[in-house]
């Protein structure tokens, strides 16, 4: 593996904004609360608080599913399966040195707001996470024109350049899950 490169302080603050809106857009469209879901359901990290199995250099991120112990289960809540995105901080800033024109924050927005789409729809069952490589690409167009969606309104600088870029990325993220 080539020698990693991690976000800077102001760098993470803006993943952090990114985080915000992508949390508030799909809050709205699934018309689900975050504040009490994301407390259990899923984290967002970036490189210097992952493991090395959960780093890769194929994708932006990577989703790992991790099946909660049964007895930790919260009440009332139908399943116990927790998600770690875990952000790739040196293939997003690759990407940022190939494309020159293009600031972090766009790119992170859309980044974001794809891989929570992901997560809500593991979540809800709309999608299972381990499926046929057919399946799967299937799913990946459709979390693609919901990430465009969403984003499409939104007032950031740059951003429609990114839209247009990513809509069909193929390297995304890669799924797995924990041992
Ligand atoms: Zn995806």
């Amino acid at each position: 593996m080539s020698r990693l490169l991690y976000f800077t302080k102001d760098q993470i603050e803006t993943i952090n904004q990114a985080i915000i809106l992508a949390e508030e857009l799909i809050s709205d469209h699934f018309k689900i609360s975050f504040s009490e879901w994301k407390r259990y359901r899923y984290d967002i990290k970036t490189l210097e608080a992952l493991k090395p199995e959960e780093i890769t250099e194929e994708a932006f991120a990577q989703i790992i599913k991790y099946v909660c112990n049964p007895e930790k289960k919260l009440r009332g809540s139908l399943h116990t399966d927790y998600y770690k995105i875990c952000l790739q901080d040196h293939v997003i800033l690759k990407a940022l040195e190939r494309e020159k024109k293009m600031p972090l924050y766009p790119l992170a927005a859309y980044i974001v707001t794809h891989e929570l789409i992901h997560v809500v729809r593991f979540s809800k069952f709309l999608q299972s996470f381990l499926v046929s490589a057919e399946e799967q690409e299937k799913e990946e167009a459709l979390v693609h024109t919901l990430t465009y969606e969403l984003l499409q309104g939104v007032k950031i600088p740059q951003l429609s350049y990114v839209l247009d870029i990513y809509v069909h990325c193929r390297n995304m993220e890669t799924f797995r899950t924990a041992d």
